[in-house]
């Protein structure tokens, strides 16, 4: 399996209980590199166009709303089998359903407010890693 990026989004939740070094240690201690990194708010046009695929979902505007509440760590994540890893590290959607030792299940407060995003597929890692970033701001 070769080297992967994947798109990575600490979540408002998590960046309110200050712990984006606590979830970046986990990322580093399974062999990811944090390659590219900035802190934002997103915008509500910029939560909507993100998480368009979900936009038939009775979700989509809580999600939306939940996503601007604060500030958010995006990153790309670069390894071995990235978008796969990742979600391994991330643990199931729903924190009450998520293995034990993953982000989610030690962080997440609800299946909204689960402290981290990540790609699903490389072909969304390609689409979601050029939502936010230009190739000259990922440093490998
Ligand atoms: P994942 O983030 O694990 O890829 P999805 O792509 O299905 O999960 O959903 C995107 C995000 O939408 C989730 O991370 C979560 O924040 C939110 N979400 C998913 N399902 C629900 C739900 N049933 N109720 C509220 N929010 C949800
Ligand atoms: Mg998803």
């Amino acid at each position: 399996m070769a080297t992967q990026r994947t798109l990575s989004i600490i979540k408002p939740d998590a960046t309110r209980r200050n712990l984006t070094g606590a979830i970046n240690k986990r990322f580093e201690e399974a062999g990811l590199a944090i390659v590219a990194q900035r802190r934002v708010r997103l915008t509500d046009a910029q939560a909507r166009a993100f998480y368009a695929v979900h936009r038939e979902r009775a979700f989509y505007d809580d999600l939306c709303a939940f996503m601007t509440s604060g500030p958010v760590v995006v990153q790309v994540l670069e390894g071995e089998n990235a978008v796969e890893a990742n979600r391994t590290i991330m643990g199931a959607t729903n924190p009450a359903n998520a293995d034990a030792g993953t982000i989610r299940k030690d962080f997440g407060e609800s299946v909204e407010a689960n402290s981290v995003h990540g790609s699903d597929s490389p072909e969304n890692a390609a689409i979601e890693i050029a939502f936010f970033f230009a190739e000259t701001d990922i440093v490998g």
